[in-house]
């Protein structure tokens, strides 16, 4: 597509009303614009990234033999008495009357229309098991919308509903979604963990996961055991607390953005100069899931360190292997005494971590492939590190550890509430009714692309993984003008879309400057410049998550992408 006549509104200014990474990104890359407060209108870039979640969930669905359908987002008050949930469901439901006087609701979620649908078509076991969805709007009026489109009164969701003969037949379609929703939420390129969840309002009798994004904005907070696995949603984990200290991360969020604003912050916070705490950000190479810890604020908690590890399969890293492996020589942040939260923030990206890096302020006493729990003491390493651990872990005793999460998708064995209330019956082998036993799933379409945005990001933009892209290359002539570059750049897009590439071409009259600024914003993974050296037969390829960039020969350029 031509950039010049496409409505991609970018904005150089942070709305005021935006307080999260994605809320501010989407606004500024020109993906969304809010309509009233929690409902949104998708602009061609949002729209295209909407679809290509929505593209995954479909096939991953699909792939699980799961059928789509389509219902209205209508649903007529009687269903809702008939389940009870009339009265249950509070202010969120959205009600309103027709010209007959007639109750009616925008369906928050569609536990009654799929069960009245199957009551009706199917009577038979020949027909079971079988699995129904659909993806939608939905409407719910949240007591406070915020984040953009991540706590949304109108938004996309994908709904699906399992009808089985007994519960033996549950279990099985309830992990085929199970495997469905690992399978989606890898393809979109989350940092996720699956949960064990709480019953909440739609209740039901069997298990129930969420599928939550790890992010530091997430309003869930996540029990996990690096000990057994076990991880659970803080509400489901009753004799579990949040130690304080950890509550109070959103307010530290701002030190894990590496931009100036937040260095400056940070710097102040700590009192150091700000060259100090670009160093020690520098470290993060969130591609290779590596963090640095810095482990001990003085020689003796180096030692002690040392100690732990010796006994384990950590093995030591030289300050120049870390240079060669982070791009960045190793230092330390700030001074002794560093205030207790900052290094829980710390700690607490690293456990998520497989092979986190861990290190000290000495030359050579850093680690690779270190996961806490695994290579060491849980407990050692909290008390070496001052360190305020959760209560036992309720399967296997080690501390708990706590993180955010962005719930993303969920899925309940539901039993048979919805077809006892609705009469959802069939006739089993021995001509004999029996209720259908069923399970819900979930997925938040529209969040998930926020999601997305809120861990894919840099203070330049979005970086969009590859499979949700908006378009895959990004061809931009830096003075349209110039008829060489015009014309070499306009074939390049020409000759990529010929060939199924998506390609998103800038023939704006626009500075360079402004053209660059806005292709960092929108993050498309792969830019092609058409530049001075088209003279020489070249062209520039620059991607956009490692900034990293190449000469390549015009006539190159099509084999080298495809
Ligand atoms: P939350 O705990 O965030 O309020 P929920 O548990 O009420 O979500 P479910 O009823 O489980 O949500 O709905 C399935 C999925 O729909 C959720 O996992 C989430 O991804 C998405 N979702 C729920 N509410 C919203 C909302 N207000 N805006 C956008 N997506 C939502
Ligand atoms: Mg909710
Ligand atoms: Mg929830
Ligand atoms: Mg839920």
């Amino acid at each position: 597509m031509k950039q010049q006549k496409l409505l991609i509104p970018t904005l150089r200014e942070v709305p005021s009303d935006a307080e999260v990474t994605s809320h501010k990104l989407m606004m500024r890359a020109g993906l969304i614009r809010q309509l009233v407060s929690g409902v949104y209108t998708y602009l061609p870039l949002g729209f295209k990234v909407l679809k290509k979640v929505e593209a995954i969930v479909r096939e991953e669905m699909n792939r699980s033999e799961a059928q789509e359908i389509l219902t209205s987002a209508i649903q007529p008050a009687e269903l809702w008495q008939e389940s009870g949930r009339w009265d249950a469901y509070g202010p969120e439901l959205m009600r309103f009357k027709d010209r007959h006087d007639r109750d009616f609701v925008l369906g928050p979620t569609h536990e009654e229309v799929f069960t009245s649908l199957m009551r009706d078509e199917i009577n038979s076991y020949k027909k079971l098991p079988v699995t129904i969805y659909q993806i939608q709007t939905k409407y719910r009026d949240e007591r406070r919308p915020r984040f953009g489109v991540i706590r949304a009164r109108e938004f996309i969701m994908k709904d699906a509903y399992s009808f089985d003969v007994d519960t033996a037949g549950l279990d099985e379609s309830y992990q085929a979604m199970y495997d469905a929703y690992h399978r989606t939420f890898k393809r979109c390129g989350l940092n996720y963990r699956a949960i064990e969840a709480d019953g909440g309002a739609i209740g039901g009798e069997g298990g129930t996961h969420e599928f939550m994004a790890l992010s530091e904005i997430g309003e869930d907070t996540i029990v996990h055991c690096p000990t057994c696995g076990f991880a659970a949603n803080i509400e489901k984990a009753e004799n579990i607390k949040v130690p304080k200290q950890q509550q109070n991360l959103e307010e530290l969020t701002l030190i894990e953005t590496p931009n100036q604003k937040s260095i400056k912050e940070l710097a102040s916070f700590l009192q150091v100069e700000e060259k100090t705490i670009i160093k020690t950000l520098l470290y993060k190479a969130d591609e290779q899931q590596i963090v640095v810890l810095i482990a001990g604020d003085d020689e003796v908690n180096d030692i002690k360190l040392k100690n732990l590890l010796d006994a384990t399969n950590v093995s030591m890293l030289q300050d120049d292997e870390i240079e060669a492996l982070l791009g960045q020589k190793p230092g330390f942040l700030g001074p002794k005494g560093l205030p207790a939260n900052l290094r829980i923030i710390a700690d607490y990206k690293v456990e998520a971590m497989n092979n986190a890096v861990i290190g000290a302020n000495k030359k050579d006493y850093h680690y690779k492939n270190a996961n806490p729990g695994r290579d060491f003491n849980v407990e050692q390493f909290a008390d070496l590190r001052n360190i305020q651990l959760g209560d036992p872990c309720p399967k296997c005793n080690t501390p708990v550890l706590f993180d955010r999460g962005i719930e993303v998708g969920h899925v309940f064995k539901l039993g048979t509430k919805y077809s006892k209330a609705l009469r959802a019956k069939f006739l089993d082998e021995n001509g004999k009714e029996q209720l259908m036993v069923m399970g819900c799933y979930g997925i938040g379409v529209s969040r998930t692309v926020a999601a997305i945005v809120e861990q894919h990001s840099d203070e330049n933009g979005i970086i969009w993984p590859k499979e949700v892209a908006p378009f895959h290359v990004h061809v931009i002539p830096i003075n349209v003008k110039n008829e060489k570059q015009y014309e070499v750049a306009l074939n390049i897009y020409n000759d990529l879309l010929a060939k199924g590439v998506e390609v998103l071409f800038d023939d704006r009259l626009d500075r360079a400057g402004s053209k660059f600024k806005d292709a960092d914003l929108i993050g498309i993974p792969l830019r092609i410049v058409v530049g001075g050296k088209v003279d020489e037969g070249f062209v520039e390829l620059k991607y956009r998550k490692t900034g990293e960039s190449r000469d390549l020969e015009i006539t190159q350029v099509t084999s080298v992408l495809l």
